[in-house]
């Protein structure tokens, strides 16, 4: 007799269904019961076995790219299996599924594209946003991740072709901290683009139109924001790779009227945060003491040096001073209160100093002890720089944070070589082991996935209605705390990606509990924090169906 569990999808309506879709993983009493007789070839796998030949797949592609569009074919086939091939292997898939992979996948949206996934919600759409999350087929929906694909990775104004970072993200919410597929929703707002190319190009996918700006811009984000708090009251929002002349304002705008956070800003800054008070670790002295000179006063820099004044505060030391250890150097040169060209984020480090043009004038006159990269401007730590850096300090901190890889401020080996095997170097995009002198040097991957899953599960779990700066602060502790003395020994200032899950739950914790403290929470906090989320976390795994 076939019947229908749940009432549920059958034949090969479930066999099309990825969240339910066992593939030939049904076994012979499902295949029966649910009217899948003959519509699998006969003998059964199991999930292990789905596996192995799912990764056999993946390593026979030619190219990254290759791989990426296969693993996300399978995404839209069977999620459990994706979810268990992606949790089981996140070191060698992470490249793949995000940065630097994603950057290709993104550039290339409108010509590789296959079949949509998240929600497009364009200028077209004024005045009807909320019927159009109400197209989304899953009520429940915990974690939003939104661009407008102002500047997404360091690659620019990409446009709808942007959709490729927020499905990533997403992606590493599941794997990295089990946050339910279907409570996952990736948006992108199609407000136009600069880009010329794409608008030209008959394979683009988005608005053949310039960006909205001002007014109608504001507009459409007030409604859109509306429309989320209405339709998906539980979630929490993440604002992703919008430009900086809008990321920091809609931050400031939004962050009060709902759980909102914007990764590239807060979430660079604790996972940068965290890498330094690993490194302190090995350089032996305090965070307070230390000098930053950043290459880049953008979301990313300002957010980092947001982190570190909150760290030094931390540690005592008044907010000015904090700062006043806190040096910017953008397109133009040493950010400093006599320049007349500031953007209104630069301005709380605009110190009382004489012009300086470039990166390598400030190294040598502030004598920094950090030397961080988040400029999206590639091979600018020179040698010269890199050199300065060992001439100043026994273990110089050189972070290229810049992705995609082609937007490294510098490679591992550069970093390493022209340092003299001293430099304790972290990027933003992985980079391979180098040999130094018989030592293996493992560079550690400053990637937000360390911080921004752990983020959004603590804010799920707890009900967060806001999500804060102290919130970060707290990820980045528990970060930090995480790093292991065996990861020191090979240079690595964050943990290998394999302790991610764990690593997550610490994170979500400790966000957890800055709701709780702070009276943001909505769900009472319960005896034990840690196994009360833990007990959330999706799990890839088969159910029966019969
Ligand atoms: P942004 O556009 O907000 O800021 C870029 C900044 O770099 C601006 O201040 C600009 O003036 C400056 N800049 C550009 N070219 C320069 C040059 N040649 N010399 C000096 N300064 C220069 O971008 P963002 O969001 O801050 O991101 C910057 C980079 O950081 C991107 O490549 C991004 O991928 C990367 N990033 C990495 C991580 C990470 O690894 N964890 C997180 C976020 C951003």
């Amino acid at each position: 007799m076939s019947h229908d569990p749940d009432g549920l999808s059958r034949g090969v309506k479930l066999l099309h269904d990825p969240l339910r879709n066992k593939g030939t993983a049904f076994s012979q009493a499902e295949r029966n019961a649910l009217g899948l007789r003959g519509l699998l070839p006969p003998r059964a796998s199991d999930l292990p076995t789905q596996v192995a030949r799912v990764l056999e797949n993946t390593r026979r592609k030619p190219n990254d790219l290759e791989r990426y569009l296969y693993l996300v074919a399978l995404q839209d086939r069977n999620e459990t299996l994706f979810y268990r091939v992606v949790v089981d292997h996140l070191e060698e898939l992470m490249p793949i599924l995000y940065t630097p992979t994603v950057g290709r996948a993104c550039l290339e949206y409108g010509h590789i594209f296959r079949r949509p996934r998240g929600l497009f919600v364009s200028a077209n759409d004024r005045g009807c946003v909320t019927e159009v999350l109400r197209n989304w087929p899953h009520e429940d929906v915990r974690i939003i991740v939104v661009t407008d694909g102002g500047r997404i990775l360091g690659l620019g104004d990409l446009g709808v072709d942007g959709m490729g970072i927020p499905v990533g993200k997403l992606v590493l919410y599941t794997a990295c901290a089990g946050i339910r597929p279907e409570q996952c929703l990736p948006i992108t707002l199609d407000v136009g683009t600069e880009s010329e190319a794409r608008r030209c190009d008959p394979l683009y996918l988005g608005l053949q139109q310039k960006r909205l700006e001002g007014e109608a811009y504001d507009a459409l984000l007030d409604e859109f924001v509306d429309a989320v708090r209405e339709v998906f009251p539980d979630a929490v929002l993440q604002l992703e790779d919008f430009a900086n002349r809008n990321a920091f304002r809609l931050l400031e705008k939004y962050r009060h009227q709902m759980p909102c956070f914007d990764d590239d800003i807060q979430g660079t800054g604790a996972v940068a945060l965290a890498g330094v008070q690993a490194a302190l670790r090995l350089t032996g002295g305090k965070l307070k003491e230390q000098t930053f000179v950043f290459l880049g006063a953008g979301e990313a820099g300002i957010g980092i040096a947001g982190m570190i004044v909150a760290g030094m505060r931390a540690e005592g030391l008044a907010e000015a001073e904090a700062r006043r250890r806190c040096w910017l150097v953008d397109s133009k040169g040493l950010v400093v209160r006599e320049r007349d060209d500031l953007a209104d984020h630069k301005l709380p480090y605009a110190h009382d100093h004489p012009r300086l043009p470039d990166l390598r004038s400030a190294i040598e006159e502030l004598r920094p002890t950090a030397l961080i990269g988040a400029s999206g401007a590639p091979q600018t730590f020179q040698q010269p720089i890199l050199e300065a850096m060992a001439r100043l300090n026994e273990r110089p901190i050189v972070f290229a944070l810049s992705n995609p890889t082609a937007k490294a401020e510098c490679t591992a080996e550069q970093a390493i070589a022209w340092t003299g095997g001293r430099a304790i170097f972290a990027s933003g995009s992985p980079f391979p082991p180098v040999e130094w002198e018989g030592r293996r040097i493992v560079p550690g991957q400053g990637n937000n996935a360390y911080v921004f899953p752990g983020v959004g599960l603590g804010a799920i779990a707890c009900g967060a209605r806001q999500v804060t700066d102290e919130m970060f602060f707290e990820a980045a502790r528990s970060l930090a705390a995480e790093v292991h003395d065996e990861d020191l020994a090979l240079g690595r200032v964050y943990p290998p990606f394999s302790r991610i899950r764990e690593v997550s739950l610490s994170i979500a914790v400790a966000v957890a509990e800055v709701a709780w403290a702070r009276g943001l929470a909505r769900v009472e906090r319960p005896a034990d924090p840690a196994a009360y989320i833990r007990q959330q976390m999706y799990e890839p795994s088969y159910t029966s169906y019969v």
